[in-house]
């Protein structure tokens, strides 16, 4: 399942690849697993939109879209033939192996493949997901919808202490089911809610209500740090993830914990625990976290 730093890096790449092409045409399969708009909406919505910006919001990757047309006032009226910028947006949920490609028309497309956008460029972008867990729609943006969709969560790199504590406050479940709560903050994983408890010296069952403020402090500062040191890296998921130029994208960060069952604990040497929390496994030092 790709993660933040994941999301973040693939929506990079593609951005600094595709941001300014247009898109063409559209060719959708007919699996309907992995359309959350219609195929007729989607379609309507891509065809001859311009790419402005792909960005990442939590584990969404939002393609920002323009398109030129004529405003019906201003047709009317010759004088301000204005064109008002038409705006949508599309978004993509890679699910658990969703791909998107960046190629040149003639290469093979692959099994699984859902979707298939010509750019102007010449190049297509495609998406291929195997296991149809990865989702597609469509927004249409009126001209007052701001930035458009948003993450339900707070952007966990855009928070800073004092908009993190009041995150748990009051909270009774374990501290690793509040990182992993989507509704507090937006795109933290597995992996990297059991990294950065073992950066605060925090076990993933204590009370989230329970953490002192220097462990949330501790716990703020190592959730941002391993999020940035893992976009750093091009993110570090454990599945067979490509990038957008389908080679093998990216390194595996070092961790701590997080898959390290039985093994030493590279600080002190106590075998690392795992644990499971609201069905999720858990990895932590005993002697390192309290
Ligand atoms: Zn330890």
């Amino acid at each position: 399942m790709p993660e933040l730093p994941e999301v973040e890096t693939i929506a990079r790449g593609l951005h600094k690849r595709i941001a300014g092409d247009i898109i063409e045409s559209v060719w959708l399969g007919e699996k309907p697993q992995p359309l959350k708009s219609s195929a007729a909406e989607i379609a309507a919505v891509l065809e001859h939109s311009r790419i402005v910006h792909v960005r990442r919001v939590g584990k969404h990757m939002v393609f920002d879209l323009e398109r030129s047309h004529i405003s019906k006032s201003a047709s009317r009226n010759p004088q301000t033939h204005s064109k008002i910028p038409e705006r949508a947006q599309w978004i993509v949920h890679l699910g658990m192996t969703g791909q998107l490609l960046i190629g040149p028309p003639e290469a093979p497309l692959l099994k699984h493949t859902h979707a298939v956008l010509k750019l102007k460029s010449g190049r297509e972008l495609r998406f291929v997901d195997m296991r149809r867990f990865g989702r597609l729609s469509v927004v249409r943006l009126t001209p007052d919808a701001g930035t458009g969709f948003g993450a339900a969560g707070l952007e966990p790199l855009e928070t800073d202490l004092e908009g993190f504590i009041p995150l748990f406050q009051g909270r009774k479940t374990p501290i690793k089911s509040a990182l992993l709560n989507q509704k507090l903050l937006s795109g933290v994983g597995n992996i990297y809610a059991d990294e950065s408890l073992f950066r605060a010296k925090v076990r993933p069952r204590r009370r989230a209500s329970s953490l002192t403020r220097a462990e949330f402090q501790k716990l703020h500062k190592g959730l941002q740090q391993v999020l940035r040191e893992a976009i750093k890296a091009g993110g570090s998921s454990v599945s067979d993830y490509v990038d957008a130029e389908g080679r093998e994208g990216f390194f595996q960060l070092k961790h701590y914990v997080y898959g390290r069952e039985g093994k030493p604990c590279l600080v002190c040497r106590t075998p690392i625990k795992r644990v499971i929390i609201a069905g999720r496994s858990s990895h932590y030092c005993p002697h390192c976290q309290k």
